[in-house]
């Protein structure tokens, strides 16, 4: 049996922002990731600590990517197994990050001079490349491919399946009061070659705005100090949950 629990078992892998990833030492096609508590804003310019994040954060990754997985887009959960731990699948990740805006927000406000909260014609999908040095610049698809960061197909595989996950986490927030304004998707090749979605799904790399208040429930709470963070995620949980209970 494999030992998941067991930390001799473990092997840190990668220590990032909000989580830690270690590998099992007697199944290395797995890796244990391990929420932490902090929160950190503008390339780690700003960094705390709050206490029940990494729990929250594990209950809404569990949640949203095991939602996803039912629908059919392979993603690398497997199952949680702590409050604070998911086992997945090892990927390695593409370093490309994966951008949806469904309103207009953040940097897309800063970068083209428009008004936060306006509303799109359409919804687009940015990649960006994922480099902290690099400050995450935008990336057009062609120079993706020509930089070999991936190929054409794969690069249009992940644009349908962020496609179809926007539609999906779109609808349940929708549902439960909220606008899923702007989101970021990461994805995992495995050994064998296939592409998965990966990483967390949680207020940590979405905005998401109260229908009626238009109140921030999501990461800017902290970024822009325009509330309680916790308070926010355990609203988003509390609704969530509510509807869990429908499915
Ligand atoms: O900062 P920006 O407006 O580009 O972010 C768009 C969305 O992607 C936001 O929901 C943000 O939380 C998420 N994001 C992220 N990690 C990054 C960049 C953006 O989760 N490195």
């Amino acid at each position: 049996m494999i030992q998941i629990h067991d930390p001799e078992n473990r092997e840190l892998l990668y220590e990032g922002k909000a989580k830690k990833v270690y590998i099992l030492k007697d199944d290395s096609s797995r890796v244990v990731m391990y929420f932490k508590n902090d929160a950190t804003a503008f390339n780690n310019q700003k960094k705390d600590e709050f206490e029940g994040k990494g729990e929250l954060n594990c209950w809404f990754s569990t949640l949203l990517l095991k939602a996803i997985d039912d629908l059919g887009i392979p993603t690398h959960f497997l199952e949680r197994i702590s409050d604070r731990e998911i086992l997945a699948l090892r990927v390695e990740i593409v370093p490309l990050e994966v951008i949806v805006r469904n309103v207009a927000a953040g940097t897309f406000c800063k970068r083209y001079g428009v008004e936060s909260g306006m509303a799109l014609k359409n919804h687009i999908i940015e990649f960006c490349v994922k480099d902290d040095d690099l400050g995450d610049p935008p990336i057009a698809r062609q120079s993706i491919t020509a930089l070999d960061l991936m190929p054409l197909h794969e690069l249009r595989y992940i644009t349908e399946m962020t496609e179809d996950v926007n539609k999906y986490l779109r609808a349940i927030f929708y549902s439960i009061g909220l606008t899923l304004v702007d989101f970021k998707l990461e994805f995992g090749r495995a050994p064998d070659g296939k592409i998965y979605l990966a990483d967390e799904i949680t207020p940590d790399t979405m905005r998401l705005w109260d229908h009626k208040t238009n109140e921030s429930l999501d990461k800017d709470l902290y970024r822009f100090e325009k509330g309680d963070l916790l308070a926010g995620y355990r609203e988003v949980k509390r609704r969530l949950a509510r509807w869990q209970d429908t499915i």
